[in-house]
């Protein structure tokens, strides 16, 4: 058990990794399914379902992430995650390209604004790692990448609701932006006087653990908004000692930590697997927040856990761990002004 305490947390304390800074860990991230396949000594038989699973929603996998894979292991739960399958072709009823409808909910480019009191920005088009089951995987990112000056008609739509108290950075990866762009941004929300928090939906700590850098911290220390991050994490094997490190950055900087993760078929869907994670999550000092279902995305299907069968794992996890450890299981059904408790 690891215990955290912020005040001993330094910046100058170097991150484990030494792979250059974190935006060249990006470029260089896997993209092609045969090196994906090679590096990890995957059976070749793997590859033409990879294929046609990249055609349809392309791989990339940073490196940092790559090497928490156990090699030569196609059940890996973190490749899982991130090996395109022929299964990805199937065309299953019900499930669709925009499952969330959110497309009916911009008001402005790159702007979601569906729950009271939150709004949703997108604040980057791209991602770090591709997840498989992401229900933003047929996003019209490039629709919803504005430029700055794009961004002063979406800061009105802000000024002018009193009502909105909370911006959330999605996208995409809100943490895939540079940090000149996020800070400038910030720097923005600050002066708006009914805004409260900031909330940031990021996998980027998880996947390239050295984007928890010094710009990052500078920023996000500086703002007079209370600073929330929604981190998205599946599985107790994704954290490793890099994302402890970046955590307890980010803790030192008094960012709340949560976690949000989806209940995957063959990755996390059994009592041990989400135990597992909560307790982990916890020695990293994030909070479980939301255990969601999947999102009935074209290309997912087989990721599905049917909502009879996750009630009953959250009743099973309920009675194995401590309370403040169990995440809401939820389901985000379009039109609702919360996400829907199952
Ligand atoms: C999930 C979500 C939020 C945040 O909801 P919380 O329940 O506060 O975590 C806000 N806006 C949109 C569009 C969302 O999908
Ligand atoms: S990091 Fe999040 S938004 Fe990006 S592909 Fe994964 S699930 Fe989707």
């Amino acid at each position: 058990m690891i215990t955290r305490t912020p005040i001993a947390v330094h910046r100058e304390a170097a991150t484990p990794f030494e792979r250059g800074g974190w935006q060249r860990q990006l470029r260089e991230a896997i993209r092609d399914p045969v090196e994906l396949c090679r590096r990890l000594r995957l059976d070749p038989s793997l590859l033409p379902g990879a294929r046609t699973g990249h055609g349809l929603f392309p791989v990339r996998v940073p490196v940092a992430y790559l090497e928490r894979i156990r090699p030569g292991d196609p059940a890996d739960p973190l490749l899982r995650q991130v090996l395109p399958l022929d299964a990805e072709a199937n065309a299953v009823r019900g499930f669709v390209d925009d499952p969330l409808a959110e497309r009916e909910h911009t008001p402005r480019p790159g702007l979601i604004h569906k729950y009271p009191g939150r709004m949703l920005l997108i604040a980057s088009p791209t991602c770090a790692i591709n997840c498989r089951y992401c229900f933003r995987r047929h996003f019209p990112y490039a629709d919803n990448a504005p430029s700055m000056r794009e961004w002063e008609k979406t800061l009105d739509y802000l000024r002018s609701d009193g009502s909105i108290q909370e911006v959330i950075f999605s996208g995409g990866d809100p943490l895939a932006s540079p940090d000149r762009r996020l800070a400038a941004l910030v720097e923005r929300l600050d002066a708006i006087a009914h805004l409260k928090r900031l909330r940031i939906h990021t996998r980027l700590p998880v996947v390239i653990p050295d984007r928890i850098d010094d710009d990052l911290l500078g920023w996000l220390t500086a703002t007079r908004l209370q600073t929330v991050m929604v981190l998205h994490i599946n599985h107790a094997r994704e954290i490793d000692e890099a994302v402890i490190a970046a955590c307890a950055r980010l803790k030192g900087a008094g960012v709340t930590l949560l976690n949000q993760s989806v209940l995957l078929r063959g990755i996390n869907d059994d009592v041990e697997s989400l135990a597992a994670l909560s307790e982990r999550l916890f020695e990293a000092g994030i909070l479980p927040y939301y255990l969601h279902v999947l999102d009935p995305v074209t290309g997912a299907a087989h990721f599905d856990v049917p909502d009879d069968e996750a009630r009953e794992l959250v009743e099973a996890l309920r009675q194995r761990i401590a309370g403040f450890l169990l995440p809401r299981l939820v389901r985000e059904v379009p039109g609702e002004r919360s996400k829907t408790p199952l």
